[in-house]
């Protein structure tokens, strides 16, 4: 918002960071540009909690809108059956790509009680106006700071309370140029089917961007450390989002820090359905790369820059990943360690050994330079000075710490080779749940695996699912 950069910590007086990712919409398997935007964020955690700062993660799932309600009659099935399976897939990439589950995940059909008290709070300040079919709109006029976070001119900002036919605008996204009032409830209409609520203005649904508001304020509070997002939604969603959150609380500072990642392009041009280069994981891995190549591909550029993914891309992923491993079984060596006998240092031992890895590190705390961090980890791996057993350990546990931050998962196995989906599912369950300290859900979830002949071996990052 201000286009500077600024340290990330947590608000004076709390001990938790706490951190708002929109989510997926579950109406189809995700593509590589979302899967970039949540690697990132997911590398941004993890350096923060390599750096020792506790990290409450929400990222939200959208089981709601135009899209999942048109996917699930197309399908035959109910919106519940239907967000449900594409959920589930969404957890299974997710797991294979190694990111972290987060703390919460909250979904947009499970707080509908909340969206309906925050766009009656909006209603009630003078926020927000009921349209003639019960339809409730979010006056923009009436918020003075509306576009702070575009740098957007309120005092030239000419919104349209109705669009070029005259009536209302329920569509969820709009150019900057046509600013105008959003839908936060839209009055329920035939192609809706059996996906509508009771609310105060007749029935209906919410409308897009209050989801965000909604949720963020259950679980992290009026005001929050960082949100992020695509690039894509930094305008209106975000705005919107702002608007609708400091408008229905009163509280000012939504979020203290924004996170939004660039662009991926598709061999240098625009990702469509189309051109066909809206590529899913399980098709790259059809083609032969590993959800860790692509991982590594998705994260090697700087989250501001944009991307251009191609497969000579993934195949120096996949040369890149093959010398780290190569560089690590050497330090390891001189460090008198295997693979199987290095335990990874926990986060209490951040502070100290950081061997010659100390520069990366610091690399990427400077606005997480991922691309920078890698070049050092290069440098130091590449390095034919001689050292002692005790650097070499100092180094291997510098390094164990790095690659944890990047996610790169060189001391475990894959995660999801020939397990399947509904263990898998399972798994990053009972770990969400261990990670949110809900011991009561992560022993029942363990009894369910058991149950179903699958244990469940945690390390101090991660875990893995083992047939029994
Ligand atoms: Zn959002």
């Amino acid at each position: 918002m201000s286009r500077e950069l600024k340290p990330l910590l947590p608000k004076a007086g709390k001990a938790t960071f706490g951190m708002y990712c929109c989510g997926p919409t579950v109406y189809g398997p995700a593509h590589i540009g979302n899967f970039r935007t949540f690697t990132l964020q997911d590398v941004l955690r993890r350096t923060l909690e390599v750096a020792g700062i506790k990290v409450k993660h929400v990222r939200n799932i959208t089981d709601v809108d135009d899209k999942t309600i048109r996917g699930a009659q197309a399908s035959g099935e109910s919106l519940q059956t239907f967000t449900q399976k594409w959920t589930e897939k969404f957890h299974r990439d997710c797991a294979a790509l190694g990111l972290l589950p987060p703390h919460v995940e909250p979904s947009a059909v499970a707080h509908i009680p909340q969206q309906i008290a925050m766009i009656k709070a909006l209603v009630d300040r003078g926020h927000a106006y009921v349209a003639k079919d019960g339809s409730v709109y979010f006056k923009v006029h009436s918020c003075h700071d509306y576009g702070k976070l575009n740098h957007i001119d309120f005092s030239k900002l000419e919104t349209q309370s109705t669009n070029s036919a005259g009536e209302a605008n329920d569509a969820d996204e709009y150019e900057r140029e046509s600013a105008s009032d959003f839908a936060l409830w839209k009055s329920r209409k035939p192609e809706d089917g059996a996906n509508y609520w009771s609310s105060p203005w007749g029935e209906g649904r919410p409308g897009w961007h209050i989801e965000c508001s909604a949720m963020s304020l259950e679980h992290l509070g009026a005001t929050f450390d960082l949100h992020g997002g695509g690039i894509d939604l930094c305008f209106p969603h975000h705005e919107n989002e702002i608007a609708q959150s400091e408008c229905a609380t009163g509280v000012k500072g939504f979020a203290s820090h924004w996170f939004h990642s660039a662009h991926l392009l598709v061999d240098g041009e625009k990702m469509s359905k189309s051109k066909g280069n809206l590529y899913t994981l399980d098709e790259l891995v059809a083609k032969g790369f590993s959800p860790m190549e692509v991982r590594y591909a998705l994260i090697a550029g700087h989250y501001r820059s944009s991307l251009n993914f191609t497969f000579k891309g993934l195949e120096d992923a996949r040369s890149a990943l093959a010398k780290i491993e190569k560089g690590t079984d050497k330090l390891l060596a001189a460090a008198g360690f295997t693979r199987a006998e290095f335990v990874p240092p926990v986060q209490q031992e951040i502070q100290t050994a950081w061997g010659r890895f100390a520069s990366a590190w610091e690399v990427l705390q400077n606005d997480l330079n991922i691309p920078g961090c890698l070049g050092q980890v290069f440098t130091v791996l590449g390095s034919k000075e001689e050292i002692s057993t005790e650097q070499a350990r100092h180094d291997i546990s510098g390094l164990a710490k790095i690659l944890f931050a990047l996610g790169i998962q060189l001391f475990t196995i894959a995660p999801s080779v020939g397990i399947p989906p509904e263990i898998t599912e399972l798994g990053a369950q009972r770990w969400a749940a261990k990670q949110a300290k809900d011991f009561a859900a992560a022993d029942r979830l363990r009894q369910q695996l058991t149950a179903l002949g699958w244990s469940m071996l945690d390390r101090k990052d991660g875990y893995d699912l083992k047939k029994n």
